[in-house]
């Protein structure tokens, strides 16, 4: 299959992509990795009639660290180089952790995480780490730049909150509790597929209590989420197998979870609370599993 014809703008600059989506809105779309966006033209998903190339855009390249030790990645970030990144293996080992699971390595070599955010998918792993990590999104377009949370950002599936004459410039990550645990697990049908379910924990221990919970999910329903209610009860908690089989029993429980070709809601709901269950005893330590920021991939 090949794309209807589009027109092929270059920018050099920053200014001039805002300028060239400002004077094209509606009909343009940003091309970054093109992993996505290829095959939804060839499919005729989608039909833009200008295509913004920002591969000239080095600054949107850039991977730092802010003062108040924040990781700030630049939208052109590809997968991969955030999978090798002494940075983000340092302080947000969840990052590189759960990106060994995006497709393959020719998808992650190209793959962006603006490309990936933008986009939206339900099981998405950028997706799922920004929600977790409270990132902070910046967009960009002639008529200034805002920032928006990521848990506000993603209105449902392949839908965000990007207006058509903005673009993603920026992700920010808050810094993490130094010495937190980090376990990220999916399951999908094969290595490289979507996810039909994944889940990443963080856990910050005071002693052996836990101080603080952060627990995601994603591939389950329209968007990734946080289970808030499991981690304020998990919050002053000693782990043990009963705490995290009762914490996970009912976990769920009334949501109305995505039923498709991939996995029934029922075998979702199933895999939702097996890997929520798991990522807590793996990130706890309960049974000798874990370095504290393991990751474990189930196919
Ligand atoms: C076979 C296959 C398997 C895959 N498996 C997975 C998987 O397991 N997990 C996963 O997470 N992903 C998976 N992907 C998707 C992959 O991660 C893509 O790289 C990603 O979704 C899109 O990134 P991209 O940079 O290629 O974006 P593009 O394809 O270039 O663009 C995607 C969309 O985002 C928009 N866009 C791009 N950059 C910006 C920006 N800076 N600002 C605003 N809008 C922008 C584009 O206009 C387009 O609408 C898979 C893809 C393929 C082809």
């Amino acid at each position: 299959m090949k794309p209807p014809l589009f027109r092929y703008l270059v920018p050099e600059t920053l200014a001039e992509a805002r300028q060239m989506l400002s004077a094209h809105v509606g009909s343009a779309k940003i091309i970054a990795g093109g992993q996505s966006l290829i095959p939804m033209m060839n499919f005729r998903v989608v039909q833009p009639g200008v295509v913004i190339d920002i591969g000239r855009l080095l600054e949107l390249e850039t991977l730092t660290q802010d003062s108040q030790g924040g990781l700030i990645c630049g939208a052109r970030m590809r997968h991969n180089a955030m999978i090798e990144s002494p940075l983000a293996a340092t302080g947000w080992p969840i990052i590189p952790q759960a990106l060994r699971h995006v497709a393959h390595l020719a998808i992650r070599n190209r793959g962006t995480i603006g490309g990936s955010l933008a986009h939206a998918d339900p099981a998405a792993e950028w997706a799922l780490l920004a929600v977790l990590l409270e990132a902070e999104l910046t967009l960009s377009s002639v008529r200034g730049d805002r920032r928006v949370a990521a848990n506000d950002f993603f209105l449902g599936p392949l839908t965000t909150d990007l207006q058509e004459d903005e673009m993603i410039i920026q992700v920010r990550f808050p810094a993490l509790p130094k010495g937190h645990r980090a376990v990220f697990q999916e399951v999908s049908r094969r290595p490289g597929d979507f996810a039909m379910a994944a889940c990443a924990v963080i856990l910050d221990f005071d002693g052996q209590q836990i101080r603080s919970a952060r627990v995601g999910l994603m591939g389950v329903m329209d968007r990734a989420f946080r289970l808030t209610d499991l981690e304020s009860a998990l919050r002053g908690q000693r782990p043990s197998d009963q705490l995290i089989r009762e914490c996970s029993a009912d976990i769920c429980g009334d949501m109305d979870l995505m039923n498709d070709r991939q996995a029934s809601a029922q075998f979702r709901r199933h895999l939702a609370r097996s890997l929520v269950a798991r990522c807590l005893a793996e990130a706890s330590d309960l049974h000798g599993t874990s370095g504290g920021q393991s990751h474990a991939a189930t196919h």
